[in-house]
């Protein structure tokens, strides 16, 4: 596919080099972490990790969900690891995170989708690390009762699940999905618990139209959602869905104040935008306002 081999300009990332960075990717081996800023090959790990901001993903590195974006494997995952919470904890604590963001693996094998066990990590970081904001990014607990209670109560201070993508595109791109579902989720854990600040992410570059995106905005807005990510689409692997265009930075402007118009009170839309990048700043800076 000519367009996937051939990226913008503005795509280009630098190789990471900064000294922070090794220490980081050493911290997380020794406590046998999992990054998603690695398994999702980000293109901003140097940038990120060189500024000790990474997002750790639990509950093992093998997911039961197939989405055609997503280089995560997928199968049937290990049983979880009650020390994990500990070891989450202790790595945050080390690495002197103001903000930290923990995702995980879907994990439709377990009855509540894991989210006892998000919550046991938000209660070891709250115990280890008391300064550090917690942001989930979490999966749609889709058929998982009781799993959104959980997750209101463990009380993050931003609840993060992403729609991926525009409903028209939920089939060939997020199939085990629900497009409401997961807007349901992230309206449920606000009406349980309007402290928690929540917030959603997209891909452009997958063959959306912009009235789409403006409608996911709509739709994520009367969710009460109050931050959003967008950002470009990049095939992983040629196994992967290809990129129907790359969006350029100018549209991604038009795009960030269009959702600024919306009322979201912090909008990232960048080509490298992902859903946990610069959550660190951004949280701080809506903190001091
Ligand atoms: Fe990791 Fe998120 Fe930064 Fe990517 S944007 S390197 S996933 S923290
Ligand atoms: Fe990747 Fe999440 Fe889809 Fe699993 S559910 S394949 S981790 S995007």
């Amino acid at each position: 596919n000519p367009v996937a081999r051939s990226k913008p300009d503005w795509i280009k990332v630098r190789a990471p080099q900064h000294p922070v960075y090794h220490e980081t990717r050493a911290l997380m081996r020794d406590h046998k972490l999992v990054t998603v800023c690695e398994e999702a090959a980000c293109p901003n790990i140097g940038e990120c990790w060189s500024q000790k901001h990474a997002t750790m993903m639990i509950m093992g590195d093998t997911c039961t969900r197939a989405c055609a974006f997503c280089n995560v494997r997928t199968g049937m995952p290990d049983a979880l690891d009650a020390d994990e919470p500990n070891r989450v904890a202790d790595a945050v604590a080390k690495l002197g995170l103001r903000h930290v963001v923990i995702t995980s693996v879907d994990r439709d094998d377990l009855a509540d989708g894991g989210a006892r066990h998000f919550a046991a990590v938000i209660g070891a970081i709250r115990r280890a690390a008391p300064e550090t904001t917690i942001e989930v990014l979490t999966p749609d607990f889709l058929r998982k009762p009781g799993s959104v209670e959980i997750m209101a109560e463990a009380a993050p201070d931003v609840f993060n699940h992403n729609l991926e993508t525009v409903p028209r595109l939920y089939p060939t791109i997020r199939p085990g999905a629900r497009y409401y579902q997961s807007l349901r989720l992230l309206d449920h854990v606000k009406m349980l618990n309007p402290s928690i600040f929540t917030k959603s992410g997209m891909m452009v570059g997958l063959g959306e139209a912009r009235p789409e995106v403006g409608q996911v905005m709509d739709d994520l807005r009367i969710a009460d959602v109050d931050f959003i990510t967008l950002g470009q689409y990049l095939q992983p692997t040629p196994k992967h869905a290809s990129v129907a265009s790359f969006v350029t930075p100018d549209e991604f402007a038009d795009y960030a104040s269009l959702a600024r118009a919306k009322g979201f009170l912090m909008v990232s839309a960048t080509p490298l935008t992902r859903s946990s990048y610069h959550a660190d700043a951004d949280f701080a800076q809506l903190a001091a306002a």
